[in-house]
C-alpha cells in the first residue's frame, strides 16, 4: 500500500487570513505537492525521494514558511531548518541555521548520504554543500513582501496574534510508504517569526519533529517547537507503537490530544505506518494537510474533517 501525507503547517488560522482566494492558493499548493512526491512512489520510487520531492515543492512556494517562503528572525534574516529520515536504515540528516540554501530538505539529504555526521548548522553546513557542489542563494531569495509585513507587525507587537498565527509559523513536512515497505519522514522550516538568538526548533531535531522507522511508522511535526522537543514527539509516536502495542492512530492522539496539551504545545502531526495507514491530528484550530493512498482519492484539508 503506497502512502504519502504533507503539511504545511499547524496553527491559529484566522479565517480572515486564509479566506476565499487565499485559501485556493494554500489548497493549490498543497495538492501540487502531494502530486510531486505521489508520482514518485507510483513510478517504482523510494519514499525518501517521495518526501524529497514533496518536501521541495512546499519549500519553493512562498505561502508556506520553509525555503521561500521562509518567516524572519527578529533582526530581519531567515534561518532555515530542515531533517530527513530512512525508516529502513534509522539513517538521518539534517541542517540548522542555513542562510543560502534554496532547499534545506535537499542538503539535509546530502548530509545523510555523504557525510559521516546527523546534523550540521550555519556556515560550516554551508560550506559542506559548497564542497558537494551546491549554489549558495543571496539572502534576497527568501525576502518575501508577505512575511516582511508579518515581522513588522511582529516588531510593532500587534495585539491579536498568538505565538502559532499561521502568519507566525507553517512548517512543512512528508511522510510516505514505498512499494518496498520503506517508511520516510522530511520536514522543513523557516521556525517562527521574530525568533531571536539562533533559535532551533523541533523540526530539524531527529525524534522530535521528524522521525521514522519501518518497525512503526514515519512522523513529521508542526507547532511549538520548544514542547514538540521536550515532548520527543516524533520518537515517542514511534515508541508507543514499537513497545506500548498501539495502533498509529491510538499513539498519536495519546501525544497530539495528550501529552502536548498537558505542557501547552499546540500543533500536530502527520504519520503514517508500515501497513499505510496514515494519521493527520492536531490540536490546533487547523492544519494545512494532504494525503493519498493507492487507489484513493487525493485528501486535502486545512480545518476539522471538512
Ligand atoms: N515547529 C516549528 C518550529 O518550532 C514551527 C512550526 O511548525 O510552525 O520551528
Amino acid at each position: 500500500m503506497l502512502g504519502l501525507a504533507i503539511h504545511g503547517g499547524a496553527g491559529t488560522l484566522p479565517r480572515a487570513e486564509t479566506s476565499g482566494a487565499r485559501e485556493l492558493r494554500y489548497r493549490a499548493g498543497l495538492a501540487a505537492a502531494l502530486d510531486a512526491g505521489f508520482v514518485v512512489l507510483q513510478a517504482g520510487g523510494t519514499s525518501l525521494d517521495a518526501v524529497t520531492r514533496a518536501v521541495m515543492a512546499l519549500e519553493d512556494n512562498p505561502l508556506f514558511n520553509a525555503g521561500h517562503g521562509a518567516v524572519f528572525t527578529i533582526d530581519g534574516h531567515n534561518e532555515l531548518d530542515a531533517a530527513i529520515m530512512d525508516g529502513s536504515t534509522l539513517k538521518a540528516g539534517a541542517v540548522c541555521g542555513v542562510t543560502h540554501i534554496r532547499n534545506p530538505i535537499e542538503l539535509a539529504r546530502t548530509v545523510m548520504e555523504q557525510s559521516e555526521y546527523v546534523m550540521l548548522s550555519g556556515a560550516g553546513a554551508e560550506e559542506f554543500a559548497l564542497s558537494r557542489g551546491y549554489a549558495l542563494v543571496p539572502s534576497s531569495y527568501f525576502h518575501t513582501p508577505e512575511r516582511w509585513a508579518q515581522l513588522e507587525r511582529i516588531r510593532r507587537g500587534d495585539a491579536g496574534l498568538s505565538a502559532l498565527t499561521i502568519s507566525h509559523v507553517g512548517t512543512v513536512g512528508a511522510v510516505a510508504l514505498d512499494g518496498d515497505g520503506r517508511l520516510a519522514a522530511a520536514t522543513s522550516t523557516g521556525g517562527m517569526t521574530g525568533k531571536r538568538y539562533n533559535r532551533i526548533g523541533d523540526s530539524p531535531i531527529i525524534g522530535a519533529g521528524t522521525y521514522a522507522d519501518n518497525r512503526s511508522c514515519a512522523v513529521s511535526a508542526t507547532g511549538h517547537g520548544e514542547v514538540f522537543i521536550r515532548a520527543a514527539v516524533a520518537h515517542d509516536i514511534c515508541a508507543r507503537m514499537r513497545y506500548g502495542g498501539r495502533t498509529l492512530s491510538e499513539a498519536v492522539r495519546e501525544v497530539v490530544l495528550g501529552e502536548l496539551p498537558a505542557l501547552r504545545g499546540e500543533g500536530g502531526v502527520i504519520a503514517i505506518d508500515a501497513q499505510g495507514e496514515i494519521a493527520m491530528e492536531f490540536n490546533s484550530e487547523g492544519m494545512f494537510r494532504a494525503s493519498r493512498r493507492a487507489g484513493e482519492e487525493a485528501q486535502i484539508a486545512i480545518y476539522r474533517p471538512e
